[in-house]
């Protein structure tokens, strides 16, 4: 069997982390089995689906680089094939017509809930063998319904729940087609999944509820059931459902903001699967490791803390040249003269270990360019008179040494067994003349960066 999976996003919003999480697993089963990957675009419901939400799915599976194998496929394109179907199920027998008006449905259910049922169609319309059914009435455009078993139960193993099954007396005859003949969303699901010849769906527990139905309705057509895995919810870090609340939630706000799209899939990879205790690994090794042993059974709950230490773990692997094509255009759009300064892959080599975020790394570059306007009072408390004596030594020295980390280091080292001072003294005022700032990365490996001339010009006037 060749291994057939799809995700079928709802154009009605952005492509949320669920969503992602959801395609994401999907892709990797099939790459793991060497099959095909399907991309449907489920738009029937025509009041709520857009093209930029259509257009943001396909932009955040790019970003993602969960590359379909067919499609996109619009079910708004395949009605013909959905009243194909109901036409040879009327036929069948598999699905009837029913005349029952929506006044006649709100009184069969008021009926029911006074008499304490479980409100339900009550079969008013469904042929049986022997049965009479009622006259069919004039000017009332039917629904058609599909013919659910009475008995019996549905089971299917859920790779994820486990074992479920539902009783076929829990389940309504489905409206298949409304009144104006459009199909309804649980038959075209069917039918697309038989169709693109699905072997495994891989969705939301959302759908749990559907499943039975699709089920029943995959059998009525004498079509294959495929396997069912269907993932928990993602909350949020306060154990709440993921809402806008709990800051982004569309998929395509994570570059805007700075993450790297290995670091959101290796982290979508790893909420709600597990192989053993890894937890930074590449796609290529979760294709590998992928399947639905691993798979947690209860929600999992999403932690920021833990997506930005994989950020910047996969920054500080990321190539220089990669994060300058990102951070560059943030830097010149604030303005920032970057001929003030070191070249830019050089200050993002340097600034790159500290950063969670794209963004937080092109702020951190600032403090190269343009400048430095030390906090007055700060500098007075820092730069002693023990203090500026040291620095005069260090900005003479500075003329002649030979440009190298160590070579500062070891100049440094010397100025301060001199004159039995401290570091700090000495590098927390260097670190306020030469940025305005007293957080940098180490003060040799800053003033390298620098330069010569630049340092001597920031600590002329002592
Ligand atoms: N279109 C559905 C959704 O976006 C998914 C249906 C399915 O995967 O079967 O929730």
């Amino acid at each position: 069997m060749t291994v057939r999976t799809r995700f079928a996003p709802s154009p009605t919003g952005f492509l949320h982390l669920g969503g992602a999480r959801t395609a994401l697993y999907s892709w990797a089963y099939a790459r793991h089995h060497k099959g095909t990957f399907v991309l449907r675009i489920e738009d029937t419901d025509v009041e709520r689906s857009t093209d930029e939400a259509v257009q943001a799915i396909i932009d955040g599976m790019q970003w993602l680089g969960l590359q379909h194998d067919e499609g996109p496929f619009y079910q708004m394109k395949r009605m013909d094939r959905y009243r194909e179907v109901i036409g040879q199920m009327l036929k069948d027998g598999t699905a009837y017509y029913c005349y029952c008006s929506p006044e006649e449905l709100d009184a069969m259910r008021e009926r029911q809930k006074a008499a304490g049922e479980i409100p339900r169609y009550d079969g008013t319309w469904r042929p049986e063998p022997g049965k009479v059914l009622p006259p069919v009435p004039e000017g009332v455009n039917p629904v058609v319904r599909f013919r659910n078993p009475l008995d019996g139960v549905v089971t299917w193993h859920d790779r994820v729940k486990g074992d479920i099954s539902i009783a076929n007396s829990q389940l309504d005859d489905l409206i298949i087609a409304r009144s104006d003949g459009t199909p309804t969303y649980n038959f075209c699901v069917v039918i697309d999944d038989w169709d693109m010849g699905i072997t495994h769906v891989i969705r939301g527990d959302d759908h749990v509820n559907n499943t039975p139905r699709q089920i029943n309705m995959l059998k009525a057509l004498n079509a294959p059931v495929p396997e069912y895995a269907h993932l928990p919810m993602i909350l949020g870090d306060d154990g709440e459902k993921l809402s806008k609340r709990h800051g982004a939630v569309s998929v395509m706000e994570y570059p805007a903001a700075g993450y790297l799209p290995e670091a959101m899939l290796n982290y979508l990879a790893r909420l709600g699967w597990s192989h053993g205790d890894d937890e930074i690994f590449s796609m290529e090794q979760f294709c590998e490791w992928f399947d639905f042993d691993h798979l947690s059974s209860s929600a999992s709950q999403f932690n920021t803390e833990k997506l930005n230490w994989l950020n910047n773990h996969y920054i500080r692997e990321a190539d220089n040249a990669r994060l300058e094509a990102m951070v560059r255009p943030q830097l010149e759009k604030l303005g920032v003269d970057l001929s003030t300064g070191p070249a830019l892959q050089d200050v993002i080599g340097l600034m790159k270990d500290r950063a969670s975020t794209v963004n937080e790394l092109a702020s951190s570059c600032l403090i190269f360019y343009g400048n430095p306007d030390p906090d007055p009072e700060v500098l007075k408390e820092h730069l002693t008179d023990a203090s500026r004596e040291a620095l005069k030594e260090y900005a003479s020295n500075i003329e002649t040494i030979d440009w190298n980390r160590d070579a500062l280091k070891a100049m440094m080292k010397g100025i301060l067994k001199q004159r039995k001072m401290k570091m700090p003294q000495v590098a927390m005022p260097l670190r306020l003349l030469l940025t305005g700032e007293l957080h940098t990365p180490s003060i040799d490996a800053v003033v390298c960066l620098f330069g010569r001339e630049t340092v001597l010009s920031r600590l002329k006037d002592l």
